[in-house]
């Protein structure tokens, strides 16, 4: 008998599912060897309220040691599901951005919840003039939250999607109750680029235009994106997508998204990049959409909906 484990998703698009799958070979030994899946939504078929989905009068998940949690806490529904899993898990892991910070579906945050869903069903984009689901559907929250701000959250792993590598450690090492060894800086601390300290140019370029290197010479040639006045929020973004000995986007010449979140998983990557930008010598209010900045990390309160007095700001 293997290790009891729980998988749940919630406001989440199953690319943090891929990246388990994406472990590969050792994920047969894992599973083959020492783990036994007793709940996951996402490959095997599961009533909450008994196996006639009628039985139950409230929601029930099998209990586990290792519970992993996909997605942010966007409706009633994630509440209860989220809160029966820390019932029944002893060990509570949130796995990716969405799930540690809010991740895509918190953009949500931006905006009123209700003036969102609207949007969704019944703008001219999608199906205007129709009525809005209130049958099945569980109530939108006023907006998304991080897991760790609903209930008590053991473990950490963030990525959009999280590194395959990371989750078999973290996986491999509760099983040998010991600490995971993950990266704790920033993304700029695994990147090989050239720093020369200080920014060439006092406006943020556009993605438009081309990232200055020579695809003849090692990555340690190219000049520092942040440097060459690229938004890279390498700086201000949690370290753990170098696979090959540099951050993934690095290593394709693109900048940073900030895809893993804060380097503190509270923290606000705008405000951060904000003291970064200044730091090399490039003026903030160039940039155009600067709440954009929030894009995986809106939960926690960062991302919120516009004040009308500062709806012609851009903040
Ligand atoms: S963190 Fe990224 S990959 Fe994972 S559920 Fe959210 S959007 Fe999908
Ligand atoms: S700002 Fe970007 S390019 Fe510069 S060191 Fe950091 S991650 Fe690398
Ligand atoms: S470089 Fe930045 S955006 Fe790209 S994968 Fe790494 S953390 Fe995500």
């Amino acid at each position: 008998m293997g290790v009891r484990t729980a998988l749940e998703w919630l406001s989440s698009c199953s690319g943090c599912e891929i990246a388990i799958l994406n472990i590969g070979e050792d994920l047969v030994a894992l599973l083959t060897e020492h783990l036994d899946i007793v709940h996951a939504p996402v490959i095997m078929d599961h009533k909450y309220y008994g196996q006639c989905g009628d039985e139950g009068d409230h929601l029930e998940i099998p209990e586990a040691v290792i519970g992993i949690v996909t997605g942010g806490v966007s409706n009633e529904e994630h509440i209860e599901v989220l809160e029966e899993m820390r019932k029944k898990c002893k060990i509570l892991i949130a796995l990716g951005s969405c799930a540690t910070q809010g991740g895509i579906p918190a953009l949500m945050n931006g905006q009123n919840s209700a003036q969102s869903f609207a949007e969704i069903y019944q703008s001219p984009s999608t199906d205007e003039g129709s009525s809005l689901p209130d049958q099945g559907v569980p109530k939108l929250l006023d907006r998304t939250y991080a897991l760790d701000e609903r209930v008590k959250i053991d473990l950490m792993l963030p990525g959009c999607p999280p590194n395959p590598a990371h989750i078999a450690e973290v996986i491999t090492a509760l099983l040998e109750n010991r600490d995971p060894e993950l990266p704790t800086k920033s993304v700029c601390d695994s990147c090989p680029t050239k720093r020369e300290g200080k920014g060439s140019v006092n406006t943020v370029k556009r993605y438009v235009e081309n990232v200055e290197f020579d695809p003849n010479k090692p990555i340690s040639e190219m000049r520092c994106l942040l440097e060459q006045g690229f938004m890279c929020m390498g700086p201000v973004t949690a370290a753990g997508c170098a696979k090959r000995g540099a951050p993934s986007c690095i290593e394709a010449r693109v900048p940073c998204r900030g895809c893993f979140g804060s380097v503190l998983p509270k923290g606000n990557q705008m405000l951060d990049m904000m003291n970064a930008l200044a730091s090399n010598g490039i003026d903030f209010k160039s940039v155009v959409d600067r709440r954009s900045l929030l894009r995986f990390s809106g939960a926690h309160g960062n991302l919120r909906p516009k004040k009308k007095a500062a709806m012609k700001e851009d903040v």
